[in-house]
C-alpha cells in the first residue's frame, strides 16, 4: 500500500515526492511520459550536446527557501540570461532598456531622461486590464507594435488584447542600461542539468517511479491512500466542463558545425518569422563543444498542453473545475497544469514545499504524520 500517488514527474510531484519520503511516506510517482523531470527533461543529443527537449528553461528565482532547497540536490552554474530581439533589422536588447531605446532609434538619451522620453510614448489608460494595456501605457504603440503585437500573436494566437495584463507584464521596461532578461536574487542553471536534478530529487528509498503510465491505467489496480495530481486538471475530470484551453509548441531542433550560431543565449522574433524565438543551448548549460545546438519555437494549438492561456473566460472555466476539486479530501492539485496557472520553475516548486507543510499540518491534526522534521538530504553528486 502506497501513502501517495503522485501523478506526474516534473517539479510539482517530484518535490512533493521527496519531501512526503522523507517524511517517511511511501510514493509511488507516476508519469505518462518516458522519462522524469516534466517540461524540464535534458538531455544529450546526438551530437553530444545537452539540449531541452521541451524548450529552453532558464532557472531564476527571488526565493531563498527554494534555490536552497534545490541546491540539496545540485550544485549550480552561475547564469544570467540575455536576450536580443530582431526588430527593423537589428539584433537589439528585450526587456526594453535604455540601449534599446537609443540602438532602436539612433538617439543619445541618459538614464535621466528615459523616463520621460517613455511617458512621452506611453498611453493614458486608467485601467490596466489586457496585456495591450500594459505594454501601450508604458511604451506606447510603437514599440508596442515592433516588439509585443507580432510576438504575443504567434505565441498564443490572440491580440494582447485579449489577454490577461499578466503576461506581458512578465518583460519589464527599464530606465537603466540593464540587458539582463531576468533580474532575480538567484539566477544559475543546475550544473549537470535537470534530468540529474530530478534522478537526485526522486533517489529516495520510499520513492518508486513508473514512466510510460497514465495513472488512468492503474490507478484502480493500486493501492494508496491519497493522491498528489499534477496533469491538467480538465483531463482528471474527463472535460466534464469542456476543455481548458492550454497552449502548445513544437520544437524543432537544429545542429550546426559550428562552436557558435548566435550572438546570445536567445534571440526573440516578433513579426518576420513563423517562430517566436531561437535559444542556443551551449550558453545556458556552459557546454564546451565543436559544434552547437538550437531549438526554434512555433506555437500552435493542439499538442502536449505547456501554456495555460491567462484570459477571464479561462479563468471562469477553471474555477468550475477548482470547485470540484475541493469536494475530494484525498486528492491533492498542484503544478502549473493541474492549477492552472503560468507558473515558473521556482513558483511550482514553492506551490509543492507550501502544500506539503499544508498535508503534514493536516496530519498532525489528525495523528497520522511521519516524521516531517527529518533534516534534507545533503549533496551527494551521484544520479540515482
Ligand atoms: P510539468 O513539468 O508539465 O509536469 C507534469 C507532468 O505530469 C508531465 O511530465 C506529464 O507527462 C505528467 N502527466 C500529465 N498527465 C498525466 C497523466 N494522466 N498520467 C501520468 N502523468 C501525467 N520556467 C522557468 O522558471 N524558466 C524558464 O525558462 C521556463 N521556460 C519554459 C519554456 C517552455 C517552452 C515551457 C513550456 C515552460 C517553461 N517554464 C519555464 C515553465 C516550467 O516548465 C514549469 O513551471 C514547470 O515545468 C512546471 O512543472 P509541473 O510539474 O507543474 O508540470
Ligand atoms: N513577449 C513579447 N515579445 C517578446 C517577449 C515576450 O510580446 O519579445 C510577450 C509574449 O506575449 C510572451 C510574454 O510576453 O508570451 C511572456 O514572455 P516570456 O519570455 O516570459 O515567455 P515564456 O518564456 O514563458 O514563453
Amino acid at each position: 500500500m502506497f501513502d501517495y500517488l503522485i501523478v506526474g514527474a516534473g517539479f510539482a510531484g517530484a518535490v512533493i515526492a521527496e519531501r512526503l519520503a522523507c517524511a517517511g511516506k511511501k510514493v509511488l510517482v507516476v508519469d505518462k511520459r518516458n522519462h522524469i523531470g516534466g517540461n524540464t527533461y535534458d538531455y544529450y543529443d546526438t551530437a553530444g550536446i545537452l539540449v531541452h527537449k521541451y524548450g529552453p528553461h532558464i532557472f531564476h528565482t527571488n526565493s531563498k527557501e527554494v534555490f536552497d532547497y534545490l541546491g540539496k540536490f545540485t550544485e549550480w552554474r552561475p547564469y544570467e540570461h540575455r536576450v536580443l530581439a530582431s526588430v527593423d533589422g537589428m539584433l537589439v536588447p528585450i526587456p526594453i532598456n535604455l540601449n534599446t531605446l537609443n540602438q532602436l532609434y539612433g538617439l543619445h538619451l541618459n538614464t535621466n531622461e528615459v523616463e520621460a522620453y517613455l511617458q512621452s510614448k506611453a498611453e493614458e489608460i486608467t485601467t490596466i486590464r489586457t496585456s495591450e494595456d500594459v505594454v501601450l501605457s508604458t511604451v506606447g504603440k510603437d514599440l508596442y507594435q515592433k516588439f509585443f503585437r507580432g510576438y504575443t500573436k504567434k505565441q498564443w494566437d490572440l491580440d494582447p488584447s485579449e489577454l490577461d495584463a499578466s503576461v506581458t507584464a512578465r518583460i519589464p521596461v527599464r530606465h537603466n542600461r540593464d540587458n539582463r532578461y531576468f533580474t532575480d536574487t538567484y539566477q544559475a542553471m543546475p550544473a549537470q542539468g535537470y534530468t540529474k536534478l530530478f534522478e537526485q530529487l526522486l533517489s529516495h528509498p520510499n520513492i518508486k517511479v513508473m514512466t510510460n503510465t497514465d495513472y488512468k491505467e492503474i490507478e484502480d489496480s493500486i493501492a494508496f491512500k491519497k493522491m498528489i495530481y499534477t496533469g491538467p486538471v480538465d483531463y482528471y475530470f474527463d472535460y466534464c466542463y469542456g476543455k481548458l484551453p492550454y497552449r502548445s509548441i513544437e520544437f524543432q531542433f537544429h545542429t550546426f558545425d559550428m562552436a557558435v550560431f548566435q550572438q546570445t543565449g536567445t534571440i526573440n522574433y516578433p513579426n518576420e518569422h513563423p517562430y517566436t524565438r531561437v535559444t542556443e543551448f551551449k550558453y545556458l548549460t556552459g557546454q564546451s563543444h565543436t559544434k552547437t545546438s538550437v531549438v526554434y519555437e512555433y506555437p500552435k494549438a493542439e499538442g502536449d498542453p505547456y501554456y495555460p492561456v491567462p484570459r477571464p473566460e479561462n479563468a471562469e472555466l477553471y474555477r468550475k473545475y477548482q470547485l470540484l476539486t475541493r469536494a475530494l479530501p484525498d486528492v491533492y492539485f498542484t503544478g502549473r497544469l493541474a492549477t492552472y496557472k503560468y507558473y515558473n520553475m521556482d513558483q511550482v516548486v514553492a506551490q509543492s514545499l507550501t502544500l506539503f507543510k499544508k498535508i503534514m499540518a493536516q496530519e498532525e491534526i489528525s495523528g497520522n504524520a511521519g516524521d516531517s522534521s527529518l533534516p534534507l538530504p545533503s549533496f551527494n553528486g551521484k544520479g540515482s
